[in-house]
């Protein structure tokens, strides 16, 4: 056998699962290839593309992945940033190790919203127990303990009630750097995926709406309900600044808290991620090309394509297990993506897309698919 590719663009993905996944499928309609690197033989991608099996800073894993691609990107954001680098000397990567070295770190973030005049939530640096003590002080209670590092789906987060929870605040995140954010009372949190091309053109999918349990994200619509013309020019205007900040290639979410009501709304930033996000999933249905297709027109230096919404979406996250077989069929306008994980408590191992001509209809079609899930 020879060459395995020797015809065609191929793109490398750090990380094999949900959404290089969706990355791989999006491929496809592109006339894309695609592998990916990841540590474990078996994993939700590997059922769609090619795989190199290897740990994330083996060099000769990174060179079998590079070896032949046209662009590589990747699926999360805790890669370490030597590998990216070495990467970067064979082929283009998008995004560029310095979006990697920014949304590694929480505080990085928020230093980067600061200079940008991005409002994000009251916050302390936290370094030591000590630490710890003034950051309440300073910021009250309640607040939120996070670490700086390695921190995603709420995990590595603590929420303080009175400064007496400190010290097991402290030990509950490991006693790792960390920030102390202040509680915000938000009405509601929102997010905004965009995409910027190589050449700096920038586009953003409709605001969307999300509901989070446990820090996890359960539960997306598109369009958010009532969006102030001044909150969406927030919001897309703080996805604009980052993306030309970081002079980034591909998709980017930026999460928002809403504060106030109606013309009152105003929003505040809680974090970025540098790659395609959970809460654009429904963009696979609901919008005239997926958040998926155009992070892979990016990166190729293809033209991108429309970001306009085509139905009303909303997007169910599968968290521990599928929903039982006949329950999505029962809903009008259901799609079932199966990421053909195994079933574990907190995994996320699916979504559920429902779309509508209305959206009075759509949130007719979730309350009874919510219903009939139970
Ligand atoms: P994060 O890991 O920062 O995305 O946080 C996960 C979820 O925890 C968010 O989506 C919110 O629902 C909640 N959360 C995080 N930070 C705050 C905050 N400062 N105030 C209120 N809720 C928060």
């Amino acid at each position: 056998m020879g060459d395995p590719h020797p015809n065609g663009t191929l793109v490398g993905i750090l990380g094999g699962g949900q959404l290089a996944r969706m990355l791989a499928q999006a491929a496809t309609t592109l006339g894309v290839r695609t592998r990916v690197l990841d540590p474990h033989p078996v994993c939700s991608a590997s059922f769609v593309c090619e795989q190199v099996v290897g740990a994330y800073d083996d060099p000769d894993a990174l060179d079998q992945l590079a070896r032949g691609c046209d662009a590589v990107t990747y699926e999360f954001e805790n890669v370490p940033v030597a590998s990216v680098e070495r990467l970067a000397t064979r082929v283009p990567v998008h995004p560029t190790p310095e979006a990697l070295r920014v949304a590694q770190d929480r505080l990085n973030e928020r230093a980067l919203f600061a200079e940008l005049g991005v409002a994000t939530p009251a916050f302390e640096r936290v370094d030591s127990i000590a630490d710890l003590g003034r950051a309440i002080a300073s910021v009250g209670t309640p607040c939120l303990l996070k670490a700086r590092r390695l921190g995603y789906d709420g995990k590595g987060q603590f929420l303080i009630s009175s400064p007496a929870d400190a010290p097991a605040a402290w030990d509950a995140i490991g006693r790792a750097p960390a920030i102390l954010d202040a509680f915000v009372p938000f009405e509601r949190e929102l997010s905004v995926i965009a995409v910027r091309s190589r050449t700096g053109e920038v586009r953003c999918w409709p605001i969307t709406q999300n509901v989070h349990r446990g820090g996890i994200l359960r539960f997306s619509r598109a369009p958010a309900s009532n969006v102030s013309d001044a909150v969406r020019a927030q919001a897309e205007g703080a996805a604009r600044a980052v993306l030309d900040k970081l002079d980034h290639v591909g998709v980017l979410a930026v999460e928002f808290f809403q504060v106030g009501a109606g013309d009152g709304a105003t929003l505040v930033a809680n974090e970025l991620a540098p790659r395609v996000h959970n809460s654009g999933h429904w963009t696979i249905e609901g919008a005239r090309t997926s958040q998926f297709e155009n992070h892979l027109r990016a990166v190729l230096g293809m033209p991108l394509g429309d970001t306009s919404l085509a139905r009303p979406s909303a997007m169910v996250n599968c968290i521990g297990d599928l929903p039982r077989p006949g329950a999505a069929a029962a809903t009008p306008g259901a799609v079932v993506h199966d990421y053909q994980k195994s079933p574990r408590p907190g995994r996320k191992v699916g979504h559920v897309t429902i779309t509508a001509d209305t959206e009075p209809e759509l949130d007719e079609r979730v309350e009874r698919f919510t219903r009939v899930v139970g």
